[in-house]
């Protein structure tokens, strides 16, 4: 089908209404459960081929996710699409207030391909909950994964309702000159720009998640082989391709030392080489997506070279990085300048807070922070001080997880949020609605005005 067909006939299908009504929502959440539940091993096999990640870390971090949203959706819709009643204040008395929860319309979810099942199904999800129509343009790096779910969704769903557009940048330039009701991207920064240019065309209004450089505050009264444990599962988790890894730490000078050797042991069980036979269900350590991001990484190791810790292993066939500590390193280094989006973990010694709050003050806002210390002056400071999307205290990533916080970046790491009942407002338009009866109305807004009735008004308003 034609890119013009498929959205028109979106459109045509939203306004015929069959989007409002909440059982058919549910049907379709229920049924898009199903087809992912009894097409798992099709979709671990594909996302395997693509770049070696495991079955275990799929299901972790992309399907599990899924049904949970769907589940969340599921349990709460009904409740999400109730008119809510607001005061009303005494200059509209009698009368009652209240918003009523409307789908925007048809809507486009542009995925990135670090979790390519996650971050197109997820926000789809909250957008079919809140009852648009739904276009999702998968990316094309991981192509077999993308042709895995549209060949999936497009059997299984009318085109009209929900449907997936593969394809890369051509693709994406043509769907964005069209109209939308909403456009949801995940992605770079740099093309989250052509989007927002594009949607501002036909004002269309945009959610943006982007990246940026999460910082990692280490203090010294931290549970050291803890924090070590949370912060190389959190970066090393699909080879550091995360958008909500640890880009970089910053300990505290008189830990340094210790805080190395505690990220080494925690690595123990990682590998260094590449593994010659990856089993598909536990083979623990993905690959680099594509020549182009390992040589990228590559070049961000050699020119480092003289500050590697531990690791920096590289194999270019099989696209394998071994995780890859840096130390003394300094915000002027050249893996200081850009995203990491990899497994290699620099790491900055400090001894005045306050210098490097200042630092990264003056840095684009990052999409997650993390802090590890037990002392609350210090978190409140961090948090009071540095903006940035959303983080943890004590652990990274994890807030994601947790469907009761939205999730989104802020300045250049982006804007707007989704994640349960985030996301389904996120897809939703509120209407205000005054309901009056006819019982009275008062004389005095109406004219012919007089110096009585503006002292009385301003008396009724004050
Ligand atoms: P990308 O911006 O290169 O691609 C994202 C999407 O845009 C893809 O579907 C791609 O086909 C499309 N695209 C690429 N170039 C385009 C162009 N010129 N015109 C129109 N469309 C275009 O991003 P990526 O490499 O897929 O993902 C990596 C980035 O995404 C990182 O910066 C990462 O931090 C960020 N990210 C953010 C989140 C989040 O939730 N905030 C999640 C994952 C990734």
């Amino acid at each position: 089908m034609k890119i013009a067909d498929v959205i028109n006939a979106q459109h045509e299908f939203f306004r015929f209404n069959h989007t409002k009504d909440t059982d058919f929502r549910i049907r379709q959440l229920e049924k898009l459960k199903q087809l992912i539940s009894d097409n798992e091993t099709t979709l671990y096999q594909a996302i395997f081929n693509d770049f070696g990640k495991s079955e275990f870390e799929t299901y972790l971090a992309e399907l599990s996710p899924i049904y949970h949203e769907i589940d969340l959706a599921l349990k709460n819709i009904q409740k999400w699409s109730k008119r809510q009643r607001v005061r009303t204040d005494l200059a509209n008395f009698p009368a009652k207030s209240y918003l009523v929860p409307e789908p925007l319309g048809s809507v486009l979810v542009i995925g990135a391909w670090n979790y390519p099942y996650h971050l197109s199904l997820i926000p789809a999800i909250s957008a079919l909950a809140a009852g648009n129509t739904v276009i999702i343009k998968p990316s094309e790096l991981p192509s077999r994964t993308s042709s895995a779910m549209a060949k999936l969704i497009n059997e299984s769903f009318s085109a009209d309702y929900l449907h997936i557009i593969e394809g890369g940048v051509e693709e994406t330039t043509e769907l964005l000159k069209y109209r939308f009701d909403k456009i949801f991207f995940t992605g770079s920064t740099a093309v989250g720009k052509i989007v927002y240019q594009a949607a501002a065309e036909h004002l269309t209004p945009v959610t943006l998640e982007l990246g940026g450089k999460s910082p990692t505050f280490v203090f010294a009264d931290c549970d050291l082989p803890m924090t070590a444990k949370r912060i190389v599962w959190a970066k090393f988790l699909n080879a550091g391709q995360t958008c909500v890894a640890p880009d970089y730490i910053l300990v505290e000078k008189s830990i340094k030392d210790a805080f190395l050797q505690a990220v080494q042991h925690a690595l123990q069980h990682y590998p260094q080489t590449p593994e010659t036979e990856i089993d598909p269900l536990t083979g623990r350590y993905v690959q680099i997506i594509n020549q182009h991001h390992f040589q990228r990484l590559n070049s961000l190791i050699e020119t480092a070279q003289d500050k590697v810790h531990f690791g920096g292993n590289r194999d270019t066939d099989s696209r394998f990085i071994s995780p890859t500590i840096l130390q003394d390193i300094t915000f002027n280094d050249e893996i200081m300048q850009e995203e990491i989006f990899g497994p290699i973990l620099p790491v900055i010694a400090f001894n005045d807070l306050d210098e490097v709050i200042q630092t990264i003050k003056q840095k684009p806002r990052p999409l997650s922070c993390y802090i590890y210390s037990k002392n609350q002056k210090l978190i409140d400071k961090i948090l009071n001080e540095i903006s940035f999307g959303g983080g943890c205290v004590n652990d990274s990533l994890m807030h994601l997880t947790n469907g009761n916080l939205p999730f989104g970046g802020v300045g250049m790491s982006g804007f707007g949020c989704y994640h349960g009942k985030a996301g389904f407002d996120t897809f939703t338009h509120y209407k205000s609605i005054l309901h009056k009866p006819f019982l009275s109305e008062p004389s005095l807004k109406h004219p012919p005005y007089s110096k009585w009735k503006l002292n009385l008004l301003k008396w009724f308003l004050k």
